[in-house]
């Protein structure tokens, strides 16, 4: 029998006696361990755990807290191989990709490291006669982090460094699907010198994840995961007054201009659509070929070398592995199938690519003539599926894919400036790329996307994350030097 992962709460590892859920190596298929589900009871635990830390972690100097996110920074990078063949064994993702994606999580530490200088706040003197005035940012309390199964470190650390960096203690509901990374994170804190309970993971499924929203000590939730949960999240924890943002799914474009290298946009492409398996939220889903002779060049080369793509175990490091799971392959196959009986062209078939071997393969799947009808065009299929459309100009292109339902990244290739100025300027995307396949933005950026990409105003990490994880305080000083002699009815102004 396989162990089961516990939580991690008030600096130590909990098992709790409710049931557990099977964790697959995707590349096998095999059940590799299991996951504890956190019934009400732990998520208190934890929520009590979090809110007895608050107050001694919210009064500890910035600098203070930014010396443990530098240390805790250091052991993760000393750290990271362990830490990607965690997540390449639960996901299915290459070693290399795992690293990488360790690599973003370490930048938005690095980004927390100047809390000092982020929190600096706005000061006014003499707002009034002998009357000074400052804004300062507060911490909002317990806040509660609900993350999904294709960035197990990545999307956990877009969130964590930040929220205890302002102060915050956090309560981490990390994917079923991928459950390790989270403990190993919250060790890595722990042996930072992060005190107990400012940090906390609680494993399980839906039920645990709105136990905790639920909980009124959360002051604050932050999601990212499919689209409809992130609606139903937002509007769960808004209705009960809390802040809240929430991450949902994608269908990003990347339009190709006739004056594109098409040798060197098919390299941008294949890596943007392929790699992860497409299990990403800024894969390129569809690209847009402006006029025929581009769409004829970019299929027939996308072909040749879709079909040479490496899958295997990612420990080989291969080109991409398995998707998450046989449910989400079938849910795949399903949709290829109804983009053929749509009308669209397949002109790479990926769907029974080693299917032979015990794991959750599949290939790469390349179809031509997609039209916005299509469910193919329609749904995020997260998967290695990349659909072709054609336009005749620019300006159909940004139509368009600005009446798409998602809006999170948004990319062309071109030589020609005033077309990218054009569509950088005129698309509804969060994020946008020019001659860059996947437009991430930095940790000192904020990440999000349009539309029903984020429900919440304020995206992720960079400066958005601080202003999500606390709230302004303004206060104004009169000393009594210049205190008025009799009582004031009126409004005060300054005079
Ligand atoms: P998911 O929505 O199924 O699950 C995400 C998290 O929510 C998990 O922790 C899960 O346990 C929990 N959850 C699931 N159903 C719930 C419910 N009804 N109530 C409360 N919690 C619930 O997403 P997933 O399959 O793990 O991840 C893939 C999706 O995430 C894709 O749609 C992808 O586009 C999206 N994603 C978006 C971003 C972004 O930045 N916009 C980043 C990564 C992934």
């Amino acid at each position: 029998m396989p162990a089961t992962i516990p939580h991690f709460i008030d600096g130590a590892l909990f098992a709790s006696a409710a049931p557990s859920l099977p964790v697959f190596n995707p590349a096998t298929a095999a059940v590799i361990r299991h996951v504890g589900i956190a019934d009400t009871g732990t998520v208190q635990k934890a929520v009590t755990s979090a809110q007895a830390a608050f107050p001694a972690w919210s009064a500890t100097p910035p600098v203070q807290r930014a010396r443990i996110l530098f240390k805790a920074r250091e052991l993760m990078d000393q750290q990271r191989d362990a830490l990607a063949a965690l997540i390449c064994e639960e996901h299915g993702k290459t070693l290399a990709d795992a690293d990488g994606e360790i690599s973003r999580g370490l930048e938005v530490i690095e980004f927390a490291c100047g809390i000092p200088h982020l929190l600096k706040g706005e000061h006014s003197p003499h707002v009034g006669r002998g009357v000074d005035s400052w804004s300062q940012y507060a911490p909002l309390g317990v806040v509660a982090g609900i993350t999904p199964f294709n960035f197990p470190a990545m999307v956990p650390l877009w969130m964590i460094p930040i929220a205890l960096a302002c102060g915050n203690t956090f309560i981490l509901k990390p994917s079923e699907r991928t459950p390790s990374a989270a403990n190993r994170i919250a060790a890595i804190f722990s042996e930072a010198g992060l005190p107990d309970g400012v940090l906390n993971v609680v494993h399980g499924n839906a039920d645990t994840a709105n136990a905790l929203m639920d909980d009124p000590r959360v002051q604050a939730v932050s999601f990212v995961g499919s689209t409809p949960v992130a609606q139903a999240i937002y509007a769960r924890a808004s209705a009960l007054g809390k802040r809240a943002q929430a991450l949902g799914g994608a269908k990003n474009h990347m339009v190709v201009m006739p004056d594109a290298d098409i040798p060197g946009t098919c390299d941008a492409l294949l890596g943007a659509a392929f790699g992860s398996a497409g299990e990403r939220c800024m894969a390129a889903a569809i690209t847009v070929a402006i006029g025929n002779d581009t769409a004829d060049a970019l299929r027939d080369e996308l072909a040749a070398r879709i079909k040479t793509l490496r899958i295997d175990n990612g420990r080989t490091n291969p080109d991409m592995g398995p998707v998450i799971t046989d449910t989400h392959r079938q849910k795949i196959t399903a949709l290829i199938d109804s983009g053929m009986s749509e009308g669209a062209s397949l002109i790479v078939d990926g769907r029974t690519i080693l299917a032979d071997k015990p794991g959750f393969f599949m290939g790469g799947s390349l179809f031509d003539h997609v039209t916005p009808a299509m469910r193919i065009y329609k749904e995020e299929i997260f998967g290695p599926v990349l659909g072709i459309v054609r336009c005749n100009s620019l300006d159909e292109a940004i139509a368009l894919i600005n009446a798409h339902e998602y809006g999170n990244g948004a990319v062309i290739f071109t030589r020609n400036g005033d077309a990218a100025r054009t569509f950088s300027q005129q698309i509804a995307a969060g994020m946008v790329g020019i001659n860059v396949p996947v437009p991430v933005p930095m940790a000192f950026h904020s990440f999000g996307g349009w539309k029903r990409s984020l429900f919440g105003p304020l995206h992720m990490h960079g400066p958005d994350g601080v202003r999500f994880y606390t709230r302004l305080k303004t206060v104004t000083a009169r000393w009594p030097d210049s205190l008025s002699d009799s009582a004031e009815f009126v409004m005060p102004v300054a005079r």
